[in-house]
């Protein structure tokens, strides 16, 4: 046999782990040769026809999928086909292919092709994360398409062995839905998006992949051995024996560390000293609130139900929102979930609610801004939560808040609806808690003022870094000066704890900084008992709390919060972890 020879690519880390397995190099986007000719003027009517034909085909096929993913998977995922079902009977998908076939007499199999392509660009060239996935969405669609137009079934996701890594240039959420988990172990992609409908099944099930790793599909060959390295992000592709006896060893640690913190389900969350810590999760559909009750979460101190609104071709009725909200409060009861309203705008956009255009959306009309020009929608999932607080233990939070005006606002239109359900005699907690973001420099300042009008604070770190750093957090560009460890940001996390005391408010911490252990003994340190953090990350931070002194935690805030710069502070951290080690 040929000696195979070594290599490394790099990637990023879409969902990790480490996944050691045989490649299998395939193309999940069927580029099938699309026949192309000119019509007559009287065949138009006919291949406009062909074209429902081929949509009423296409659905019912998805439909078959979906039943049969939704049995398997869960509604989660089968709720992505809906995504794509609603795609599918686009308007604008008819109005393209139609024109096509009636101007410039195109055959329906080329206008498809041409539409696709036409409103893919349109999306792609939006330059936004969202919907460069549903460009993608809509090749998968541009593809069933033409497959109901040639009578053929969708090339079946071929039979792969156990242990196959999969290697492809495009990963679609109709391939990953119908990969076998057994034997499909890991993924790579040469494209993809952090925020991809792929990704998040891939994340969803445990499965180790890396995207954006150039050239892939060149670089390997389908019997390569590969060890997809889902921490580092990398790819060893037919490793040496010394590298394999390495992942030997780190396959070992990364078991017996799971195993560990498995362990720590049922222990409190507590640090060295006895203090309690409150961990609570940050959730977006049911199946995380699946997950955050599994490793015992302290209720979710944040779910973002935009999720819900951006997985519809329309605005949920109050009715859906209900069964949404009571499905996933039901699996964390007795504990609160704090459901924040629609926190929209900028970068997460509803694909059938068009905003202006601005020339800075992060400065404009989004979150709770948007949700007051626009009653019709807050007061619809207002509703929607207060009704379900007759029941269960949840509250509402507002995002973005940006002073007491708005925060004053939107608690007359919970008012409001209050007193609309009294009115249909319909029941809801009248005490029911109301907070507060924390993500604006406005609200850290006014924080004082803005804890007098609500029961609890959540600091959205990830917002408030960029707007107090002025810098993009969707921005590749800048990246760097993307610092949570800045000392303006440890500053003003700082002074709104110590409000938040004085105040005897309670605030948590929800952004991506509290699920960081590197971080978690500076945030005890400066003041916080209260952290909201992604189910997967809870039982590493639980780990962190119970190592922590709480003396020591404060004495390291005090020396970080002297310090002027960003290295100094890095360094000042270092340095304690080492001492924590030795
Ligand atoms: C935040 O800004 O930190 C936050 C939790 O909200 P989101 O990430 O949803 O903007
Ligand atoms: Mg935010």
């Amino acid at each position: 046999m040929k000696a195979a020879n070594a290599k490394m690519i790099f990637g990023e880390v879409a969902s990790p782990g480490v996944a050691r397995g045989s490649a299998v190099v395939c193309e999940c986007i069927a580029e099938t040769q699309i026949a192309r000719h000119v019509i007559d003027e009287s065949e138009v009517a006919q291949e406009i026809e062909r074209f429902d034909a081929a949509v009423s085909a296409a659905e019912k096929k998805m439909i078959e999928v979906q039943q049969k993913i939704g049995r398997k998977n869960g509604h989660d995922e089968a709720a992505i086909f809906e995504a794509h079902i609603a795609l599918l009977h686009d308007p604008s998908l008819r109005e393209t292919v139609t024109a096509l076939c009636e101007t410039s007499k195109l055959n329906v199999e080329a206008a498809v092709s041409e539409a696709i392509k036409t409103l893919s660009a349109a999306f792609a060239r939006l330059d936004n994360p969202y919907f460069l996935e549903r460009a993608a969405d809509l090749r998968d669609i541009g593809n069933r398409l033409q497959q109901a137009l040639s009578n053929n079934d969708l090339p079946a996701i071929p039979d792969f062995p156990d242990g196959t890594v999969m290697v492809t240039r495009e990963l679609l959420p109709s391939v990953i839905m119908q990969l076998d988990e057994g034997a499909v172990c890991g993924v790579i992609v040469e494209q993809g998006g952090q925020t991809a409908h792929a990704t998040i099944l891939a994340r969803a099930r445990g499965m180790p992949m890396l995207i954006r790793v150039p050239n892939a599909t060149e670089a390997i060959h389908t019997g390569d051995q590969l060890i997809v390295d889902g921490l580092a992000g990398r790819v060893f592709i037919n490793a040496t024996p010394q590298i394999q006896r390495e992942y030997d060893r780190l396959e070992a640690d990364l078991q017996a560390h799971k195993s560990a913190l498995r362990e720590l389900i049922d222990l409190p969350s507590v640090t060295q000293d006895n203090v309690p810590i409150k961990l609570s999760a940050n959730i977006s559909k049911g199946a995380d609130a699946v997950t955050a009750a599994s490793v015992n979460a302290d209720g979710a101190g944040l779910y973002r139900t935009e999720f819900l609104f951006l997985a519809q071709d329309d605005f949920p009725s109050e009715e859906e929102q209900y069964k949404m909200y009571h499905a996933t409060a039901e699996r964390l009861k007795p504990r609160e979930v704090a459901i924040r309203v629609l926190d929209i705008g900028s970068d997460k956009l509803l694909s059938y609610f068009p905003l202006a255009w601005e020339a800075n959306p992060s400065l404009g009309c989004r979150g709770i801004r948007l949700l007051l020009a626009h009653p019709e929608i807050l007061n619809v999932q207002l509703r929607a939560i207060l009704r379900l607080s007759a029941t269960l233990p949840v509250s509402i939070l507002f995002p973005m808040v940006g002073g007491v005006e708005e925060l004053r606002a939107a608690k007359a239109a919970i008012e409001r609806a209050k007193t609309a359900l009294a009115n249909e005699g319909q029941s809801f907690n009248p005490e029911i808690r109301i907070g507060a973001m924390i993500e604006t420099p406005a609200a850290v300042i006014l924080a004082g003022r803005l804890a007098q009008e609500v029961d609890f604070l959540s600091i959205g770190t990830n917002d408030l870094v960029q707007y107090l750093l002025t810098t993009d957090r969707t921005s590749s560009e800048v990246a760097t000066y993307y610092e949570p460890l800045h000392p303006a940001v440890l500053s003003a996390l700082a002074s709104v704890a110590a409000v938040a005391k004085e105040r005897e408010i309670s605030v948590s911490v929800c952004g991506e900084m509290a699920g960081n252990p590197a971080y978690t003994m500076l945030l005890l340190g400066l003041g916080f008992r209260t952290l909201s953090i992604n189910p997967g990350e809870l039982l590493e931070i639980k780990s962190a709390v119970r190592s922590i002194n709480l003396q020591a935690a404060d004495e390291l805030a005090r020396e970080v919060l002297a310090l002027g710069t960003i290295q100094e502070v890095k360094e000042c951290l270092r340095k304690s972890e080492s001492r924590g080690l030795s």
